[in-house]
């Protein structure tokens, strides 16, 4: 039978409730235990697809093509856990179930109502990932703040949740803020006592308070947290402000995190062991030997949560080659506005994302000119291989209308276009070509170079294809199509040859790094980059 885990954010947003549940599963994970780990998101549409980035962040793809809260991509990065659409759950998700329920009749002429219905639903979620994972921990993330009207049924399935699977085989873990108040000097338990308060009217008692601080906490201060808020005073973490999420794992470990956890589970650890991690992915962000600079062109640059993953990988990037990757951010209009020599100065590597839609395609091109005549190492990530496309088209192949059918649908070089199927799709959520598909890869290229195999598996999110009329065009003016989707002869990879490293691709890499474990074509555009560094460097 599993043990669960439910974690509760309070305050306010934006504590890092993600990043300290993944930091959890870690520490669990390396005593031995399976683990699986579920974002509960009250919001109500289906899923993060159809949602903008300025709303919700970087949308993260599981392999089996589930469009799903950032979070995901958190858990992935920190834990062996494989991820499926069952692991994300949305409000939507639950009433669009029950609703399609009601309407066959199912329920048998009962009234449908909250709870019952709904919680059951939601509880019925989290055991079917239990059940499949065989996780023999799992780990729920509610979404939003304690006190949101729109997360109340998820608190309450939690709270069923105890009733019935045994209070031992539950852990209530609340993050809370406990601010430092400068002009006061003092530290301020106040708002996690009201937090925490919250949570009791709903019928939830924390047993571990993971307390959010800028400042150490005295053992006062969390013997009066334990005191108001009824946790033991050992239950009281401090998740004091580190320089890298990396580190997280092992400021809760440190406090004995995962031996509360276990010992309330009444179980053992197998191993413990996180030096590995301290050795190979720690120690490696916090001091490593070289540096390089990269800039990331994209449109949601002044968003944190845009990019997630991409920035993650470029670390990862880093870890693998002992690189410190300092990532300048900017933003592709101002490129339109102030040229790349400007923009770009200084950067050893030039890293164009994915995106959607028209808004500063033309500076991403001009980054790309940029990186190609200059030969700086270049990495476009789906948006950012077909603006890549473009600009080879319009600039070395002599098609200078070149375009993708998203920004000009009656373009007469559609370099970039729909496939018939995609022709013919009405409905927004859920249809782009998704999750992971397979991609041959050829000898004696830049992508061989880093994945050393011939047959490679990477994550999906777009609609646009390369055209592959102009595949020839191209191969004659020295591009090569190192990786291809061979079932329908789609172009997954583009690379320059003659030039340091250029390489776009069709899919999204970052979802599938690690820190331990870097992306193959991460690690190589950061070794590109570094190389380049230490040459302006001597
Ligand atoms: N907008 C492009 C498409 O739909 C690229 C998508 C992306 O970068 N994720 O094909």
């Amino acid at each position: 039978m599993a043990k669960y885990i439910f974690i509760t954010g309070g305050v306010i947003s934006s504590l890092g409730k993600g990043i300290a549940t993944a930091s959890i599963a870690k520490i669990l994970e390396s005593c031995g235990f399976k683990v699986s780990l579920m974002k509960l998101d009250p919001y109500l549409n289906v899923d993060p697809g159809t949602m903008n980035p300025y709303q919700h962040g970087e949308v993260y793809v599981t392999s089996d093509g589930a469009e799903t809260d950032l979070d995901l991509g958190h858990y992935e990065r920190f834990t062996h856990a494989k991820l499926t659409r069952l692991n994300n759950v949305t409000t939507g998700q639950i009433y669009s179930t029950v609703l399609a329920r009601e309407r066959k009749g199912d329920y048998l002429g009962k009234t449908i109502q909250v709870i019952p219905h709904i919680t059951n639903e939601i509880k019925d979620r989290i055991k079917k990932v239990a059940k499949e994972s065989r996780a023999e921990i799992v780990l729920m993330e509610v979404g939003g703040t304690v006190g949101d009207i729109e997360s109340l049924p998820f608190l309450e399935a939690a709270r069923q949740f105890g009733l019935e699977e045994g209070r031992g085989n539950i852990i209530y873990i609340h993050l809370t803020l406990v601010p430092y108040i400068k002009v006061a000097g003092e530290i301020k338990t106040k708002p996690t006592q009201h937090s925490v308060g919250t949570l009791r009217e709903i019928g939830i008692q924390p047993d571990i308070l993971l307390c959010r601080t800028e400042k150490p906490l005295s053992e006062d201060v969390k013997a009066k947290i334990s005191l108001f808020c009824n946790v033991e005073q050992n239950a009281v973490i401090e998740a004091l402000d580190v320089p890298s999420i990396y580190e997280i794992p092992l400021v809760f470990k440190n406090q004995g995190l995962d031996k509360i956890i276990l010992k309330h589970f009444g179980l053992r650890p197998k191993h413990t062991d996180l030096k590995d991690w301290q050795a190979k992915v720690v120690d490696k962000v916090l001091y490593p030997k070289h540096k390089t600079t990269v800039a990331v062109v994209g449109k949601y640059i002044e968003l944190q949560d845009a990019y997630k993953s991409i920035y993650e990988a470029l670390r990862h990037g880093g870890i693998a080659n002992d690189c410190g990757v300092e990532i300048k951010k900017i933003d592709s209009e101002s490129i339109e506005l102030d040229g790349p020599e400007k923009t770009l100065e200084g950067a050893s590597g030039i890293l164009v994302p994915g995106g959607f839609g028209y808004r500063g395609i033309e500076g991403k091109i001009k980054a790309i000119a940029y990186a190609r005549e200059n030969k700086i190492p270049f990495f476009g990530i789906c948006l950012g291989m077909q603006c890549a496309a473009i600009e080879f088209a319009r600039n070395v192949a002599g098609f200078t209308k070149a375009n993708s059918t998203e920004f000009f649908k009656s373009s007469t070089e559609p370099v970039i276009s729909l496939l018939e199927e995609q022709r013919k799709i009405k409905e927004m959520g859920a249809t782009m070509r998704l999750g992971g598909y397979p991609c041959q890869i050829q000898k004696a290229t830049m992508a061989y170079q880093a994945y050393r195999k011939t047959l490679i598996y990477e994550r999906h999110r777009h609609r646009y294809e390369f055209n592959n009329r102009y595949r020839k065009a191209f191969e004659n003016n020295g591009l090569v199509f190192s990786g291809i989707y061979p079932k329908k002869d789609l172009v997954e990879i583009l690379e320059l040859s003659g030039h340091p490293w250029f390489v776009g691709v069709q899919f999204h890499p970052e979802f599938q790094s690690r820190p331990d474990k870097a992306h193959p074509l991460f690690r190589e555009f950061i070794k590109a980059s570094m190389l380049l560094a230490a040459r302006r460097g001597a």
